[in-house]
Parts: structure tokens; sequence; C-alpha cells
């Protein structure tokens, strides 16, 4: 998932937008508690949370809560900032939300309704929930069709009449009334029909439907009298969650910050070694511009950041492996300048090992947002069996950002232009690990 761009906030209240109930239509704590439950069921897909399991495969999309009144949205930030962070947890994993309208009396075990077990979705008693039901008629012959049955005799489905028997004029020889068996003509006789011959026409049964919803988790009505008894949402989600426990993150490091991880940034070549020139241009100092450059923005984010060399000096490949390799690093960025003896030949290209898909992964982050910059061209994700990536032992890449004896690329080398690689690299950098820029 992209939380990119997306506070984890909007993540949470768009999805709880979703829920198929009138959110807005029940006590405030009772929105308290599905928040809660919804931001718990969703931390599993950010990846600085710590909870991190699976990539979100649904669509992100923010207009309904981009949509919603005022004065909702009011109601919805009060709730969501109220219960900062906190989420559920069953043996240290996140829960979801599970509700049911009115569970009518109580909730279910999660084996006889999803099959399985799940922990904390057990039967709970729940006597705060009227018993809410109702009549309805239902359509036999559509009840029949819906389990692949067709009804012969209209009686055949009736509990309360069974084990009719006909002769083949379909008299009723004899039948199961209420468990008593009796002829068709003491039928006669006890209804004061006029013969045997009796067709069950109706063409509906009554049922008595108790509660509504498939009676997992929260029992919505329930929750509601809880609230109104001025429970909190602590208490109606212990009430119907077994065996959890409250959690608090902190929402603002989960998704804005860098905070935890460590980034080496290599500027390439330096002292003797000068690298690649062209006239005034020497990209050791334009590598080590942008380093420290990217260094300076990483580290305001909060990620813990090496430089392999932050003056113009020698430095050997294996000594920056060694640093690498010492650090242990989250990621590492390889930062260098390319040349060719043709003048036409432009653009920016990243170098990964071989089956590094994280680095493929940051590659392709680092083109886009460099050639979204600075209108350079893309020349795509290089296989490189080059020292620096092999020997490390974390994922890295080696950005060669523009050819500085390119025809086009030369002419973009300037101090701002520099800045401006830095900047995208440091986008891509937070796009890799989901962090809001
Ligand atoms: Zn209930
Ligand atoms: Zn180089």
């Amino acid at each position: 998932m992209k939380i990119m761009g997306v506070s984890f906030k909007d993540f949470v209240l768009s999805n709880v937008l979703k829920i198929d109930i009138d959110i807005f239509d029940m006590p405030f704590e009772v929105l308290k508690a599905l928040i809660v439950l919804k931001r718990s069921e969703l931390v599993v897909h950010v990846k600085n949370s710590g909870y991190y399991k699976r990539e979100f495969s649904g669509e992100i999309n923010l207009d309904n809560l981009k949509k919603l009144e005022d004065t909702k949205k009011e109601l919805l930030d009060r709730a969501y900032d109220e219960t900062q962070g906190i989420i559920v947890v069953n043996n240290a994993e996140p829960v979801s939300l599970y509700f049911t309208k009115c569970c009518g009396g109580g909730t279910a075990n999660s084996e006889s309704i999803l099959g399985y077990k799940v922990n904390y979705l057990r039967k709970v008693l729940c006597r705060r929930c009227s018993e809410r039901c109702e009549e309805i008629k239902i359509d036999c012959e559509k009840m029949a069709n819906a389990i692949g049955c067709r009804i012969k005799y209209k009686d055949q489905i009736r509990e309360i009449i069974r084990d009719v028997s006909r002769d083949d004029t379909g008299r009723i020889r004899k039948l199961n009334l209420l468990g008593k068996e009796i002829t068709g003509d003491k039928l006669m006789e006890i209804l004061g029909l006029k013969s045997n011959r009796v067709y069950f026409k109706e063409d509906s049964i009554v049922l008595k439907v108790v509660g509504e919803g498939i009676g997992l988790g929260v029992c919505i009505e329930g929750a509601c009298s809880m609230a109104n008894e001025n429970k909190d949402f602590k208490d109606i989600i212990e009430y119907y969650y077994t065996g959890i426990e409250f959690v608090k993150l902190d929402e603002d490091k989960i998704v804005n910050t860098l905070e935890g991880r460590k980034i080496v940034i290599d500027a390439g070549h330096g002292g003797r070694d000068f690298g690649n020139v062209n006239g005034d241009f020497i990209e050791k100092d334009i590598n080590l511009k942008i380093a420290l450059r990217l260094y300076e923005l990483l580290s305001n984010k909060g990620a813990e950041c090496i430089l392999t060399r932050c003056i113009d000096e020698d430095i050997t490949l294996s000594d920056r492996v060694k640093i690498i390799n010492r650090k242990r690093p989250d990621i590492f960025i390889s930062i260098h300048q390319n040349s060719f003896p043709q003048e036409s030949v432009n653009g920016i290209e990243v170098y990964c090992f071989k089956d590094d898909i994280d680095a493929v992964t940051l590659s392709k982050k680092i083109l886009d947002r460099v050639t979204e910059e600075l209108k350079i061209k893309n020349r795509g994700i290089r296989e490189g069996d080059y020292y620096i990536l092999r020997e490390s032992k974390s994922t890295g890449v080696i950005v060669e950002c523009m050819y500085i004896t390119g025809n086009i690329d030369s002419r973009l080398i300037c101090e701002e232009n520099i800045y401006k690689i830095a900047e995208a690299i440091y986008r891509a950098v937070c796009e890799y690990f989901e962090v809001i820029v």
C-alpha cells in the first residue's frame, strides 16, 4: 500500500466511513470504539508501525472523507483524536473489527460463523441487547430455489404438518399434525373441511428473526446501551472482545519520521580520484554536494545517517563497504555522475545487485522522483555487478544521477539542480519507507 500522501488518520477514517451502519446515529463512545477497532485492523498495513504484516490490497480513496459535511467531519476528528494511537491487540496481534447490528441476546463463537477460531471472538452474553425480533413472510418457492430444491407439495416444507401421505388422486390418507398422526378424514372433521383432498396452498411461511447481523464481535445495540449507561469505548470493546489489551502507538512516528532507520550515504570518488570530469564539472564534488544535502534532509527527518566521506578525501571501495557492513543500514545510496564519449548520451540510471528486490523498489522511486523533478531522461534500472553492491550486506543502489558529458545533462549542472537531485532522492527514500515527506 502507499500510505504516501495519505495520513494514517485519513486512511483509518475513510475506512470507518465505509462501515455498513450509520456511525453518526450512535453514542460518541461507540463511534470511538469502532475507530479504535478499525485502527487496529489497518495498522498491519503500515510498514513502520511495528505490526506490519502485508500490503493493503484495497483501494485508498478519500472521496468519502472529503465530501463529508463539516459537523460530521468534526465529530469523526474528535473521536479519532480522543483515541489517538490506541489499538487493540490479542496476544500482541492487532484485532480486526467485527460487529453485529443486534445480537439478540448473545454473540457467537467465531467457529460457528467463520468456520475457524479467532481467539478474541468468543461467545458473549448480551443482556443489554433487547430481544428484538420481527415476523417476516418467506416465499417458499424462492427459499426452495435458493437451496436448489423443488417443492412438489407445499406441505413438504412445513414443520407443523409432516408425513403427509396421499393416494394417487391426491387425497390425504394420513398426516402428522404437530406430532400427532391423524387420518385425512379426521383432518376434515377437526378443520370442518368439505373434502379430504387438501393441498397446502400457502406460498409463504412466517419466520421469527431475532437480532440483526452475523453475531460476531461488538453488538452495536448492546454497545449503544452500554454507552448510555456511561460506559466508555474501552468498556465496550473489553465487553465484546475476549482476552484483549489496549496498546498506544505513536502515530506521528509511524508515518511522519524516519526514526529508527539507518541510511549510509556514499559520495562516490574523492581526493585524488576525481571520477568523471567535463571541463569545470568534477564528479567527486557534485557527488559530495548531493550526499551532504541528502544527509541533511534525511537526518532532519529522523533517520540515522552515515556518510562514507564528508570532505574531499581519498577513500577506497573496500573502506566504503566496511562502513556499510559495520553499520548494517536499512539501505545505502552511492552517488555518482556518469560520462560517455558521445555527448548525445544523457539521463539517469540506477544500478542494483541482481535479485535485490528491495533495491529495485527503491531504484524505481528514485528514477521517478528525479526525472519528475529535473526532466532528465529515465534510463532505467540496471543490474550491476559492482564491488560496492556485491560486497555490501545491505540493500543498496548506485545512482548515476546524470551524464556530465551529455549535451543536455551538462546544461543542467548548477547548485540549484544539484540540490533538486538530493531532494528528489530524499522524497524517494521517504516513499520507500512509506513515510510522508
Ligand atoms: Zn446484543
Ligand atoms: Zn562515479
